[in-house]
């Protein structure tokens, strides 16, 4: 079998996406058919480390949480909830939140927060005629969705298993594609969104290897968010698994993305109001008889949805390696905690990211030490054991 096509079909990442439930693969044949590989190892070590920041991904065992209400004679929309995938969900749920707006005679809207939730939900009304004004406790960077990694992820930490439903899964269904169409429309410098190579790495034949980030969605969920997949064997790739698998992906750069999209918001007039909210009954008094709720984690107090809770996530950052260009997932313990991600680096130009941290329940912002060193320390002993490119052999 041609190793360049036996996965074709692979849906985005076996590992970056969590996908379970795959069928047995044939073995590959180890023999190297291509030269190897080659790519500019991440020069990892502790005296490059220059950060690391500490966000909590809001998440909900039943999912986002995307669906009209009433405030007293207010529309009320909410839409938070998005675990560990609210950068790459937020165009899509954004949009049919505001298409429940859309059947409102009014055409001015409240938006309750200014994370990449609010923004874009912001954005999509404004692209429906809305006059539009984000309320705010935090704006970035000071918002979760600065901390993000942020990869196109749109399963990662969003939902558990058994408590999806088919309407759920619809409305996801429909959030997703209508994210990655619109995320593939802003790809270039201007809105720091591009496309890069994500190497899923392991010594497990692929498809025995265990899974990542989350790894609780079915696999009928991915359908239709799917780049090919390439499997590189032994002699292939420069890294030292046995096996790497290749597949484009999204990348978002956090500072950037989140930084255009409230000049955007500002350019087509809306306005930003910097103010928290303690009760449903402060947001009753306000002006706009549409409040769109994208208050993340906020809204467990606000709207008192004690099913929301935080996966604490931390991301330690090296200085930045400009002839860095790729996204690499693992390798992982073959007993790695059910749930638990693995490690993961992400090469973006404010730095080289690495994470692989979800601490469920955990509320404090205090980077915890013992996950910092288990993340850094793997990515230092895997780059150390990478082939140098030919060029810089020599
Ligand atoms: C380490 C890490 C890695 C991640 N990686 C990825 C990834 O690769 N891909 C991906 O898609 N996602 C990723 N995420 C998840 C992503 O960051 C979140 O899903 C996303 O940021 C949620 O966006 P949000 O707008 O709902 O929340 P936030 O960004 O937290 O924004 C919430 C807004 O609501 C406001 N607010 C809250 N309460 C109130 C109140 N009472 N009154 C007024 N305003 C209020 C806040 O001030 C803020 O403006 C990651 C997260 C972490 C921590």
């Amino acid at each position: 079998m041609n190793r360049r096509t036996f996965l074709a079909t692979g849906a985005m990442g076996a590992v970056g996406m969590g996908l379970s439930g795959c069928a047995p693969r044939p073995q590959p044949n180890l023999t190297p058919v291509r030269p190897a590989l080659d790519l500019v190892p991440v020069r990892a070590s502790w005296d490059r480390v220059i950060r690391t920041t500490v966000g909590l991904r809001p998440h909900r065992d039943a999912g986002f949480m995307l669906r009209p209400d009433k405030l007293g004679d207010k529309l009320l929309v909410h839409n938070y909830g998005h675990g560990g995938a609210g950068m790459s969900l937020a165009w899509g749920t954004g949009l049919m939140a505001a298409e429940f707006a859309t059947e409102h005679d009014s055409r001015q809207a409240a938006v309750i927060g200014c994370g990449s939730v609010g923004l874009t939900c912001a954005r999509q009304l404004q692209r429906r005629g809305f006059d539009v004004t984000i309320y705010a406790a935090a704006v970035p960077p000071n918002v979760t969705s600065n901390m993000s990694l942020a990869g196109f992820t749109p399963l990662s930490g969003l939902v558990v298993n058994e408590r999806r439903t088919p309407e759920w899964d619809a409305q996801f269904r429909r959030a997703a594609q209508i994210a990655y169409r619109q995320l593939q429309l802003l790809a270039g410098p201007h809105f720091g969104v591009s496309w890069l190579d994500n190497y899923s790495l392991s010594d497990e034949p692929p498809g025995q290897g265990g899974g990542e980030g989350g790894g609780n969605s079915g696999p009928s969920l991915s359908a239709g968010l799917n780049t090919g997949q390439e499997v590189l064997g032994p002699g292939e790739h420069p890294f030292p698994t046995k096996y790497a698998i290749r597949s484009p992906q999204i990348r978002i750069e956090p500072s950037i993305y989140l930084e255009n999209l409230v000049r955007d918001f500002r350019l087509f007039g809306g306005k930003i109001v910097m103010r928290k909210f303690d009760t449903p009954r402060d947001l009753a008094a306000l002006p706009e008889p549409i409040v769109m709720n994208c208050s993340g984690l906020g809204a467990r107090e606000l709207f008192d949805d004690k099913e929301l809770l935080p996966l604490k996530g931390q991301l330690t950052v090296m200085v930045p390696q400009p002839d860095v260009n790729y996204h690499t997932n693992g390798p992982n313990p073959p007993n790695q905690r059910p749930g638990s991600l693995g490690i993961h680096m992400m090469a973006r130009s404010d730095g080289i990211i690495l994470g692989g941290t979800s601490q469920r329940d955990v509320w404090t912002l205090e980077p915890d030490e013992d996950e910092r060193k288990r993340v850094v320390d793997a990515h230092i002993a895997m780059f150390s054991g990478m082939k140098l490119p030919k060029v810089r052999r020599t």
